[in-house]
């Protein structure tokens, strides 16, 4: 087998799709992930209308569509019941991909992805766990990883991507993760027995909570419920009782779900957001919830793993091919991860300062009721297509 010019650790859809541009570029690559799949993975399940353009080069758009439900928009109910639905449609100069968001079980997308790893020249190791980096004269060169027959390796490679989640190892051992000041815990399961929940995604908003409705198929959705970490804590070993009662407290949510049924266990993960640092060293880029992760209220995750994937890949092909994967050579890729993502970030700290204030969330629907226009530009800048600046200048009548 031929020495990797790359070890990506993890094939979630940053690692996959890192991997995968990568191979297209020749490069070798070995991808590691521990579980096997298709494996499950807790999430909202919704996929941004960007989303199709990065899974469209890497030619997986056409399976994904084929198993995702498409989303038109998203209705927002604010804690006194006003209701606004957005629409995901060109605004001006800016143009979605695809004029609707997806829905689409992890499981499913996330086989899709490592289906097309299969078919590229790459080394993909399933049941293999990244157990530890190594770093030598200041730079990482491999990491450590145990395969399926419980045997440790050594791998070496001039770069190492970490794409392992939002535990990632690497991270933890460069001493580059950091706790968040929001703590928040997220519920997920799925419902049936919603009535006319298809086209759209639904959002509750009732502070402290928010929870969101998400049709992944015919007559079943994504019901996540996001809460203080510290309410749900007394009660992890009861985790439905909790759930259950929870969500009948949400009045409009409840209302919603009269005569659904839980169909799958309630599944926990918190706290939700943390920070990552950029590497002190070289030889090593995050991508994914391996780089930071903040909430799932405005649908960040798998749109920005996969952009993320994209930028990491035009600065480790430099890299490569100038043989130099020092943290000078690599820093282009946090430059362009910041100039991609910080405007998003600024929204979504802004709606969460919004959402967490029951008089804020009702005066920010009645305005967005009034308002359609400004609320098809937020629903685009959570799309990922309206860049966060142009729905400044609508908020401030510019
Ligand atoms: C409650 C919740 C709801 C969310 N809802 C949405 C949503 O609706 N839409 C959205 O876009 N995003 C959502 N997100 C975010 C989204 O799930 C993540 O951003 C996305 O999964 C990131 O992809 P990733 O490839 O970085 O990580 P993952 O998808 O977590 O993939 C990481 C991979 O690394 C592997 N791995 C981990 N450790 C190791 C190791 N030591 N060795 C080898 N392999 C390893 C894992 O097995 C896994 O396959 C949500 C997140 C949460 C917590």
């Amino acid at each position: 087998m031929t020495a990797a010019d790359v070890i990506v650790a993890g094939a979630g859809p940053a690692g996959a799709a890192t991997a995968i541009l990568l191979a297209e570029h020749g490069l070798a690559v070995t991808l590691l992930d521990r579980a096997r799949f298709p494996r499950p993975k807790i999430c909202g399940e919704y996929l941004s209308p960007e989303a199709p353009r990065v899974l469209d080069r890497l030619g997986v758009l056409k399976a994904v569509d084929d198993r995702a439900v498409p989303l038109a928009g998203m209705t927002i109910t604010a804690p006194d019941g006003t209701k606004v639905a957005g629409a995901y449609r060109a605004i001006g100069p800016y143009r979605p991909y695809r004029e609707h968001a997806m829905a689409i079980p992890r499981e499913t997308l996330d086989a899709l992805l490592v289906e097309r790893v299969r078919a590229l020249p790459l080394d993909l190791r399933e049941a293999t766990r990244v157990t530890d980096v190594v770093v030598e004269g200041g730079c990482v060169v491999g990491v450590e990883a145990v395969g399926p027959d419980g045997c440790a390796r050594t791998l070496r490679a001039p770069l190492v991507i970490a794409a392992d989640g939002r535990a990632s190892l690497i991270a933890h051992r460069l001493g580059l993760r950091r706790a968040h000041r929001l703590r928040r815990m997220a519920l997920v399961t799925y419902v049936t027995g919603v009535e006319d929940c298809r086209a759209h995604g639904e959002i509750f908003v009732d502070p402290p909570d928010y929870a969101i409705l998400n049709p992944v198929a015919p007559g079943r959705a994504n019901l996540s419920l996001v809460v203080p970490l510290e309410h749900v804590t007394p009660w992890t070993a009861r985790l439905e009782t909790f759930f259950t009662a929870r969500a009948r407290h949400l009045p409009h949510l409840a209302r919603r779900l009269a005569g659904a049924r839980l169909v799958a266990p309630v599944r926990a993960m918190g706290p939700l957001a943390y920070e990552v640092l950029a590497p002190r060293v070289g030889g090593v880029a995050l991508v994914g919830d391996a780089a930071g992760f903040f909430d799932p209220f405005t649908g960040e995750g798998v749109f920005a793993a996969l952009r993320g994937a994209e930028l990491a890949t035009a600065t480790a092909v430099r890299a490569l091919r100038a043989g130099d994967c020092s943290r000078e050579a690599l820093a282009a890729y946090e430059v362009a991860r910041r100039r991609a993502f910080a405007g998003k970030a600024r929204v979504a700290r802004a709606l969460q300062f919004v959402v967490a204030r029951r008089p804020l969330a009702n005066l920010a629907a009645h305005m967005l009721a009034r308002r359609p226009d400004v609320l098809d530009l937020l629903l685009g800048v959570l799309g990922d297509f309206v860049p966060p600046r142009a729905l400044a200048r609508a908020l401030l009548g510019r």
